[in-house]
C-alpha cells in the first residue's frame, strides 16, 4: 500500500502510475488524483456558452476570499493573491483561462455548487459583487415565466433582461475569440 500525497488515501500500488524518477518507482499521486490533475478545462461551446473548466481543476488554481478571485500560484503574468477580473465593456468581470475568457460569477458558482446553470443572476444588480452569497440561480421556467409577465409588465426585473444578458455575453466570448485570433 501507498499513500497518495493528494488525497491522503492509501491505495495499493497498481493505483499509483509508474515514475522512474521516483525512489519507489511510483507517482506520488494517484491514479484517480492524477486524473483529475491533468484534466484541463476544454472551452467546448455548450448550447451556444462556453463549457466550464472542471471545479477540481478550478479550486487547485484558483483563491475565493469574499467575492475576489485569485490565482494561487503567480500564472500567466498575474502574480498570486493579485484581483482577477477584466471589466467587460457590458459590465461584469471576467477572468481568462488557457486563452478562454469566462465569467467571474460562473466561476464562483462552480467553486461553491460544482454547477453550471444556465442563468445566473446578480441579487443585488450589482454586475461586480460576485459574492456567493449575491448569486442566484434562475431556472428555464422562471427565466420563460419571468420573460411572459414581462410581456405584461415592462418595468422591473425581466427575463427578458436574463436573455439580453446571455446574448451579451454569448456575443462577447465570440468578439474574444476573434480578437485573439487575430492578435
Ligand atoms: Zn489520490
Amino acid at each position: 500500500m501507498k499513500v497518495c500525497a493528494k488525497c491522503g488515501e492509501a491505495k495499493p500500488y497498481t493505483e499509483f502510475h509508474s515514475s522512474k524518477n521516483r525512489a519507489d518507482g511510483k507517482h506520488p499521486y494517484c491514479k484517480v488524483c492524477d486524473a483529475l490533475k491533468r484534466r484541463k478545462p476544454r472551452g467546448d461551446l455548450v448550447n451556444g456558452r462556453r463549457e466550464m473548466p472542471d471545479v477540481e481543476w478550478l479550486k487547485e488554481i484558483i483563491d475565493y476570499q469574499d467575492g475576489v478571485l485569485s490565482f494561487r500560484k503567480s500564472r500567466g503574468g498575474i502574480s498570486a493573491g493579485s484581483p482577477l477580473g477584466y471589466e467587460s465593456p457590458n459590465g461584469y468581470l471576467h477572468v481568462r483561462l488557457l486563452g478562454i475568457l469566462y465569467p467571474v460569477h460562473r466561476i464562483v458558482w462552480k467553486l461553491h455548487h460544482g454547477t453550471d446553470p444556465e442563468f445566473i443572476d446578480h441579487v443585488d444588480g450589482d454586475k461586480k459583487n460576485n459574492s456567493i452569497d449575491n448569486l442566484r440561480e434562475v431556472t428555464r421556467t422562471q427565466n420563460n415565466r419571468n420573460a411572459s409577465l414581462s410581456k405584461a409588465n415592462t418595468t422591473g426585473f425581466t427575463g427578458v433582461c436574463y436573455a439580453k444578458r446571455e446574448r451579451m455575453y454569448r456575443a462577447e466570448i465570440y468578439a474574444e475569440g476573434k480578437r485573439t485570433s487575430l492578435g
